[in-house]
C-alpha cells in the first residue's frame, strides 16, 4: 500500500455535510457538467460557451452591463474592482461589518489607497447614516469610493445596499459604490443596476455552486469611465484588456473551461427554479436555523432582525465553551463541517451555512447534528430546536 493511502482516513459512508457558509456543496448536475473534455479556448465552440455565461450571468447580477470574469477566488476580484477604477493615495470609505471587510481594507491599505474605516461591532450591517454623515462632511469629494460587503460571511449580518444607496445620492457625492456579494449573489435578493452599483465583486464558490477557481466585478458605465483614467498599474486584472475578446465569447488569456461548462449548468439550474424562489428558499431555511438556534436557548450573534443573513447563520456559544472544540466534536461524530469563527470572533463562534444547493431535509440533517453535537460536547442547552425548525419548514409547505 503507497504511503498515501496508507494515510488515508476509513471511508465513511453516506455523503459529507458541507455546511461551512462556502465553499458550498457542488450538485451532480454541476459536476457532470464539468466533467467534460477541455476544448480549444481559441476555437468556435468556445466562443458559444463564452457568450452564453457572458449574458446569463447578467441575469443573475440583474443587470444591462457588462461582467467581467477571472479565473481566482473572490479576493482577486476585490482586486480587481480597486485597481481598475482608483489611482494611488486615493482616500475609499469602508465599513467594518467583519472580518471579510477587514480583509478588503487591508487589501486596499497594501495597494496605497487611503481608507477611512468606520469601525462596527461586528453584530451590525454597515450603518447607511454614518456613511451619509461621513459623504456629507466630505466637500471637497476626497473620498473616490464606498465599499461594502453586502453579506458579512464572519457574522451572518446582510447589510442593506439599496440604503446605502440612498445615503450616497442624499449627500449627492459622487463616490462609486462597490460592494462585495461573494456570499449573496445567488442566495439573497441583489439587484446591480437597481440599485446604482459600480461594482459588484463575487465568487463562484457560494451561491453559485461551483467550486472555487471564478470571480467576478458587474461594472457601471460610471465604473468603466473611471477606468479609463485612473492610475492604478494593473495587467492581469484589467477590464479593457478583458471586454474587447469578451464581445465575441473569448477571453484574453486561458480561461477556466471547465469551471465555465458548470457555471453555464448553474446559471441554467438558478433560472429553472426563478431566482425569487431560490432567495425565498433560502429565507426559509435562515428562519428555521433561527427557530431552532433560539429554542436551544443559543444567541445569533446578528442583533438587528432586519438585518439577518438568509445564507448562514453565526451563533455565539455559551461563556467558557469553545466553538472549536463543538465543530471538532461534530466532524469526529457525524461528519458534518461547521463554518469557524473568524479573527474577533474566533472560538466564540460557529456557523451554520445553509446556502447553495440545499433542501429542507439537508437543513433538517444539519440541525439535528449541531443539536446531538451540543448534548455531546456537553454544551449547556434546551432540547427541541429541530422540532421547531421542523414546524417553521412545515408551516411553509402547507403554504402559511
Ligand atoms: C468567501 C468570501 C470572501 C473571500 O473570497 P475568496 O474566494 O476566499 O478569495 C470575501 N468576501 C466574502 C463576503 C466572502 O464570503
Amino acid at each position: 500500500m503507497s504511503e498515501s493511502r496508507r494515510n488515508t482516513a476509513p471511508y465513511k459512508a453516506g455523503r459529507h455535510f458541507l455546511q461551512i457558509p462556502g465553499p458550498t456543496n457542488v450538485p451532480d448536475r454541476i459536476l457532470r457538467a464539468m466533467d467534460n473534455p477541455t476544448i480549444d479556448h481559441r476555437g468556435p465552440e468556445f466562443a458559444r460557451l463564452g457568450r452564453e455565461v457572458l449574458a446569463g450571468l447578467k441575469h443573475i447580477f440583474k443587470t444591462e452591463q457588462p461582467v467581467i470574469t477571472y479565473p481566482a477566488s473572490g479576493t482577486g476580484a476585490w482586486e480587481a474592482a480597486l485597481v481598475n477604477t482608483l489611482s494611488p493615495g486615493d482616500r475609499v470609505l469602508m465599513c467594518e461589518t467583519g472580518h471579510f471587510a477587514s480583509l478588503w481594507r487591508e487589501l486596499a491599505t497594501r495597494l496605497g489607497l487611503e481608507i477611512e474605516f468606520i469601525p462596527g461591532d461586528w453584530r451590525h450591517g454597515a450603518d447607511a447614516k454614518l456613511v451619509e454623515a461621513k459623504l456629507a462632511e466630505d466637500k471637497a469629494h476626497k473620498l473616490k469610493a464606498v465599499c461594502v460587503v453586502h453579506n458579512e460571511t464572519s457574522t451572518g449580518v446582510t447589510s442593506r445596499i439599496k440604503l446605502i444607496r440612498d445615503a450616497i445620492d442624499r449627500a449627492k457625492h459622487p463616490a462609486l459604490l462597490m460592494v462585495d456579494t461573494i456570499s449573496s449573489l445567488g442566495s439573497i435578493d441583489y439587484r446591480h443596476d437597481e440599485w446604482g452599483v459600480d461594482v459588484t465583486v463575487a465568487g463562484s464558490q457560494k451561491g453559485l455552486m461551483l467550486p472555487p477557481g471564478l470571480s467576478f466585478n458587474a461594472v457601471s458605465a460610471k465604473a468603466l469611465a473611471a477606468s479609463k483614467s485612473n492610475k492604478m498599474p494593473r495587467s492581469y486584472w484589467d477590464w479593457n484588456a478583458m471586454l474587447k475578446p469578451n464581445e465575441s465569447g473569448f477571453f484574453p488569456y486561458t480561461p477556466a473551461t471547465n469551471i465555465l461548462y458548470g457555471l453555464r449548468e448553474a446559471i441554467a439550474m438558478l433560472m429553472e427554479e426563478g431566482l425569487d424562489n431560490v432567495f425565498r428558499r433560502h429565507d426559509r431555511h435562515a428562519a428555521a436555523t433561527r427557530a431552532a438556534v433560539k429554542t436551544w436557548g443559543l444567541e445569533i450573534l446578528c442583533l438587528e432582525p432586519a438585518e439577518y443573513s438568509s445564507s448562514l447563520t453565526a451563533v455565539l456559544m455559551p461563556e467558557g465553551h469553545d466553538a472549536d472544540r463543538l465543530r471538532e466534536v461534530i466532524l469526529n461524530a457525524f461528519d458534518m463541517s461547521l463554518g469557524q469563527g473568524l479573527s474577533k470572533v474566533a472560538k466564540k463562534v460557529f456557523r451554520i451555512g445553509h446556502l447553495g444547493d440545499f433542501n429542507d431535509l439537508m437543513l433538517m440533517g444539519t440541525l439535528a447534528g449541531v443539536e446531538m453535537g451540543l448534548e455531546l460536547a456537553g454544551v449547556p442547552h434546551k432540547k427541541g430546536g429541530v422540532a421547531a425548525a421542523m414546524d417553521v419548514l412545515t408551516r411553509a409547505a402547507k403554504g402559511g
